[in-house]
């Protein structure tokens, strides 16, 4: 059974840290304006939001190129991560996706029934995608692709993975989460969501909580095609469960792409700040493409070492990823993560 990550949140929330790196937040966000529409809308939280939510959905289809009928929003994406899984692996199947990625989808899809296989990542860290076509089964459901990749920050480029895409689909749903994909400079930012204006069987989850800042505000949506979304809200509806005030702030957060452009720049900097200090003091971190990064710690055990880390007021995550111990730091300010290499440096002396 899917154990959330509840517990852990609270646990570093009571812990008093001083740098909250362990959930992948926007240290900035929301931004001003955003954060006024939301003040201001206060009032209207005896309404439900359904009017300005078409609003929203009308702006996020113009961003998107297609139409508001390929748009389902839910509060924040692992509540469409979720919704699908149910409804795709009610009846069982397989899921297939990269191992190690971000395991949402794929641990309701197993509580429900499903069977999950994992796809060992290329060696620069991208999608296998020759190695998940050929794992593909008449029981598969479901292609499930984080790009770029949670835990590991990494990319996989955008002709290969829209081939990939184009052609799978044909056979078996894509899954496409794009979660940090505005923080992805060039060709390799660019989403998957185009295939859709090509009839293709893509489902594209993007969400407010990372380049928005709006992690604690609960906003996303999917694209996908008008009949798979049909499909899926025939048995849950999207949109219900993003409250009033959300819809508002996410509507100025869209308009404010000064603050996205802050966001996406002060990342890369505090990206480049900790690579370079990390490789200073010997670790070998893996180029990110994304608002975190991971790196192997052989230390200690990954608990042990969260445990030390917070002792000093930092929380990140450990991961085990192919018979290593591996820290996933999340980018915070600056200062948070002077903060942090600081501490690591006290805890791996
Ligand atoms: N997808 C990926 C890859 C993520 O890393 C996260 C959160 O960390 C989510 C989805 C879920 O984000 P939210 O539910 O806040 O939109």
């Amino acid at each position: 059974v899917y154990t959330p990550l509840f517990k852990e949140h609270t646990a570093t929330v009571a812990a008093k840290l001083v740098a909250k790196l362990n959930a992948n937040e926007n240290p900035y966000g929301p931004s001003p304006k955003s954060i006024k529409a939301l003040k201001d809308a206060a009032d209207a939280g005896n309404r439900y939001g359904w009017g300005h939510l078409s609003q929203l959905v009308d702006m996020i289809a113009e961003k998107e190129g297609v139409s508001k009928e390929h748009i389902m929003m839910g509060p924040g994406s692992s509540d469409l991560l979720e919704k699908f899984a149910l409804v795709y692996f009610m009846n069982g199947g397989t899921v297939l996706s990269a191992d190690p990625s971000y395991m949402s989808l794929m641990n309701v899809a197993k509580s429900v029934g499903a069977e999950w296989k994992g796809v060992t990542l290329n060696k620069d860290w991208s999608h296998d995608l020759d190695a998940m076509e050929k794992a593909i089964t008449p029981d598969t459901k479901m292609v499930y692709i984080c790009n770029p990749n949670n835990p590991t920050g990494t990319i996989t480029s955008y002709e290969k993975l829209k081939d990939f895409c184009s052609r799978v689909s044909e056979k078996v749903p894509v899954f496409v989460d794009e979660a940090y994909l505005e923080f992805v400079e060039g060709e390799d930012g660019k989403s998957m969501v185009s295939l859709l204006n090509e009839g293709k069987n893509v489902i594209v989850a993007r969400t407010f909580s990372k380049i928005h800042g709006m992690a604690g505000l609960r906003v996303g949506y999917v694209a996908a095609l008008p009949e798979t979304l049909e499909a899926v809200q025939k048995i849950t509806r999207g949109g219900m469960g993003i409250s009033n005030t959300s819809i508002y702030a996410a509507i100025a957060s869209m308009k404010d792409t000064g603050f996205q452009d802050a966001s996406r720049l002060k990342n890369k900097e505090a990206r480049d700040y900790t690579f370079g200090r990390l490789k200073e003091m010997g670790f070998d971190p893996v180029p990110s493409h994304t608002s975190f990064m991971i790196f192997p710690q052989t230390e200690y055990e990954g608990r042990e070492f969260l445990n030390k880390m917070m002792a000093h007021g930092i929380g990140v995550r450990s991961f085990e990823i192919y018979d290593k111990t591996w820290c996933r730091v999340s980018m915070g300010t600056m200062k948070e993560m002077q903060l942090f290499t600081d501490a690591l440096g006290k805890v791996i002396g």
